[in-house]
This record gives C-alpha cells, sequence and structure tokens, in this order.
C-alpha cells in the first residue's frame, strides 16, 4: 500500500542558498525602505504594484518559465526558496503570487502562441492579477457541478452566471474561468467544462466584495451577464477542463504557502520566550520546529517531484492537508505556550494583536484550495482504500 506514496529524498541545492542570500538582502532592504512591515500581518495592503515590479525586475515571478517568454528557466527549487522567503516576511505579494504560481503554468501549456508572447511577459514584470474562477454559490468542493454557462456564439462564447470566493478579483486583471461548455454525460459526470482566459475589464462582469470576519476584504463575487470571451482564449480541451484543473491544483497545494500563513505567531514565540526559555517552553518550541522541519522536508520533496516531471499529486494533498492543520493550530499553541510569561516581556503587545489576527484567520486555512474532507478523500482515493 506505501508504495503509491513516494517522497522522494530532495534536498536544496547549493545554489539555493546563494538565491536565498540574494532574496533576504533584498526584502531586507525593502523592509528597511518601509514597504512592508513582517510584524504586522493583514495591516498593510498585501497588495502593492511598485513592489511587485520590483520583484519582476530581480527576475523572481515566473522564474521557472521559458525566457523567451520573460522567465529565467530556472528551477522549482529555486522558486520554492523565492516563496519561502517572501511568505516568512509577510512580503505583499498578492498581485503577481497566482499569476506566478499557477495561472502562468497554465497559459504555458495550454493558450495560443500569441497570447503567451503577450501576456507571460507581462506577468514575469509583475504588471498583471490573475484570479481563479472555479467555486460557484452551488459547487465548491464538488467543482465538477459548476453551471456558469459559457455558450457558442459568432466568434466566440457569452458567459451567464455566477462565481464565488474569488479571491482578488477586485484588483484582477484576468481571471482562469471553468466555465460549463455541455451538460455532462452519464459515463463522465466531469465531461463538459472548459477553461477561458477572461479579461475581467470585459464588459457584463460585476465583482461584488465578500468582507471576512477579519475585516478584510480578499475575495468576492463575481457576475457574468453575456461576458463575450472571444475564441482564441479557450485554453486547452473544450469540454475536457477537468484534466488541466485538476493537475493545477497540484501546483495549488503543496507549496510552503500552505503552512507558513501564521509563521509569524512562531517567531513572536521565540521573541517571548527569549535565549533561556524555561524547560515548558523548549520543549513546546522544539516540538514545533520538529513538525515544521518534517512538513518542509515533504514540501520540498513535492516540488522536486514537480520539477522532475512528476505529478505527485496524492504527496501534495498530503502536504496541504497536514500544512493547514499545523498553522491553524499554531495560534492557540502559541497562546498556551506563552500563558504564564512575564507580562512585561518586551513584544507582549505585538504577540497579542499577531494572535488575534492568527486566530481570526485560522478557519479558512482548512477550506481554500480545497477543504481536508476532499483532500482525504484524494489521498485515500490515491492509496487505494476507496
Ligand atoms: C480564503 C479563501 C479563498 C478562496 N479563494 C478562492 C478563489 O480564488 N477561487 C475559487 O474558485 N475558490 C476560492 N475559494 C473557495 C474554496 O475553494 C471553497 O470554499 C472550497 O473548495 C469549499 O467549497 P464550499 O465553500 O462550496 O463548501 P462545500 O463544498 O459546500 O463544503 C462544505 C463542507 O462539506 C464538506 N464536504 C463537501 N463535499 C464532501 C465530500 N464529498 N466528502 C466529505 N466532505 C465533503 C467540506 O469538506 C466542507 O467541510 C476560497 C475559499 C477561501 C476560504
Amino acid at each position: 500500500m506505501t508504495a503509491v506514496l513516494q517522497f522522494d529524498q530532495i534536498r536544496l541545492p547549493g545554489e539555493c542558498e546563494a538565491l536565498r542570500e540574494e532574496v533576504r538582502a533584498f526584502l531586507a532592504e525593502e523592509i528597511a525602505a518601509g514597504t512592508f512591515d513582517p510584524y504586522r500581518p493583514g495591516h498593510g495592503d498585501s497588495h502593492n504594484p511598485a513592489f511587485s515590479r520590483r520583484v519582476g525586475a530581480k527576475g523572481w515571478i515566473g522564474m521557472t518559465w521559458p525566457k523567451q517568454y520573460g522567465g529565467r528557466a530556472r528551477s522549482f527549487l529555486e522558486r520554492y526558496v523565492v516563496t519561502e522567503e517572501f511568505r516568512v516576511a509577510n512580503a505583499p505579494v498578492r498581485l503577481h503570487f497566482v499569476a506566478d504560481r499557477q495561472s502562468g503554468p497554465v497559459l504555458l501549456k495550454y493558450a495560443p502562441e500569441h497570447i503567451k508572447q503577450d501576456i507571460l511577459p507581462r506577468i514575469c514584470r509583475g504588471e498583471l492579477c490573475f484570479v481563479i474562477g472555479m467555486s460557484e454559490p452551488n459547487s465548491g468542493s464538488d467543482l465538477f457541478a459548476a453551471t456558469t454557462k459559457a455558450t457558442k456564439v459568432d466568434g466566440g462564447f457569452r458567459i451567464n452566471g455566477t462565481k464565488i470566493w474569488t479571491s482578488n478579483a477586485h484588483i484582477a486583471d484576468y481571471m482562469l474561468g471553468l466555465f460549463r461548455t455541455s451538460p455532462s454525460t452519464k459515463e463522465n459526470r466531469r465531461h463538459g467544462l472548459t477553461q477561458f482566459l477572461v479579461d475581467m475589464k470585459t464588459p457584463g462582469i460585476a465583482v461584488n466584495p465578500v468582507y471576512q470576519m477579519s475585516g478584510q476584504h480578499d475575495f468576492n463575487e463575481v457576475v457574468f451577464d453575456d461576458a463575450f470571451v472571444p475564441d482564441d482564449h479557450v485554453l486547452g480541451e473544450i469540454d475536457g477542463a477537468w484534466k488541466q484543473a485538476t493537475s493545477e491544483l497540484a501546483y495549488e497545494r503543496s507549496g510552503p504557502e500552505r503552512f507558513l500563513e501564521t509563521f509569524y505567531v512562531m517567531l513572536e514565540l521565540i521573541r517571548a520566550l527569549g535565549p533561556e526559555p524555561d524547560l515548558r517552553g523548549a520543549e513546546g518550541l522544539g516540538r514545533l520546529v520538529a513538525q515544521l522541519h518534517t512538513l518542509r522536508r515533504m514540501s520540498v520533496s513535492v516540488a522536486g517531484m514537480l520539477h522532475a516531471g512528476k505529478e505527485p499529486v496524492v504527496e501534495g494533498s498530503l502536504v496541504k492537508d497536514v500544512g493547514t492543520i499545523w498553522e491553524q493550530k499554531l495560534p492557540n499553541r502559541v497562546r498556551e505556550l506563552t500563558a504564564f510569561l512575564a507580562p512585561e516581556a518586551g513584544n507582549r503587545e505585538t504577540l497579542e494583536e499577531q494572535l488575534a489576527f492568527a486566530t481570526m484567520i485560522a478557519p479558512k486555512l482548512t477550506i481554500q484550495g480545497g477543504t481536508t474532507e476532499i483532500l482525504r478523500g484524494i489521498i485515500a482515493r490515491g492509496l487505494g482504500l476507496r
């Protein structure tokens, strides 16, 4: 049974460490210049066009893509280092992150040549924000129940329906949307969906905000009312998008952002415990570090396997399942470990502020990008258990 679970033994190669130093120096300069505050996650706007352009100029967006499209032909492991350092620093990557992680790779694989030449270099320069148009009011986990319709007309398609939970739609340039072009069939209920590149400025698209309990405006409802999408914006096979949507999710699920979203509270824990923690603090912190180290080894392994052209769907799902639960529980664990510290501990105020924020965002961590139950279904299927 274990033969189907394969985490290759991968370590980050030497060139990654030189890159890590370069990224850290860049981020330190940005922090010193006041671009963002690593100790106040969620307080600044993580959408920062000028910052994204500077990241693009460093060659760190689309860095694994071919040079002819503005990429740098670097490895997935090098990209891993950049993602990890940016996440740990709480850098404002909202504008470019989705395009870099998953929309660009889909375009690279399925878009017509003239679209690749037009759009990919602009993503690499940090100029374009992409969003994922998958979930609908009655189709979240069950993606293949999507009903938003793309109807064939002269020269293209007319889109009608509603997407929901669309992160960043209010600032986006483009969506990669999954729309129904035919009914599903008896033999294959996944049949009938097609993926489209949608220009968010198209007439007939309305973006309505959905606010989270933390007060943040991250996601939206997107309503399509006869919005026109031209023929050359179809991505891949008509009616057969389920294959490409599934492989897109493998990229979405296994990166370091899947266990580092509340990492700032661990840094605050270390600051609060100080250089000589008591036995309870040291033991608690030791456990957290060991768990994090294991998660990271698993996640690096998936990055290495993606680089080698493998499709580690089960392993990626496992990283997201274990990783998101870990980051979700972290604020509570840090609260327990700091409960008996002297009230005058130097960073008490930042610690409390960060714990409050991390606690409020924690519920979403095991929902976004596929819920725990859905991931476990994928893992069980991969292990031949269902
Ligand atoms: C912060 C955030 C950002 C998001 N951003 C985007 C985005 O940019 N684009 C986008 O398209 N979507 C986005 N989503 C949506 C997200 O992908 C969905 O919320 C998620 O897939 C779950 O779908 P749902 O909300 O419809 O819940 P449902 O599918 O209705 O699930 C409700 C509950 O039932 C469980 N459940 C459902 N089916 C099964 C099953 N077969 N077996 C066992 N349990 C099951 C689920 O695990 C869950 O606990 C985002 C969500 C969040 C929280």
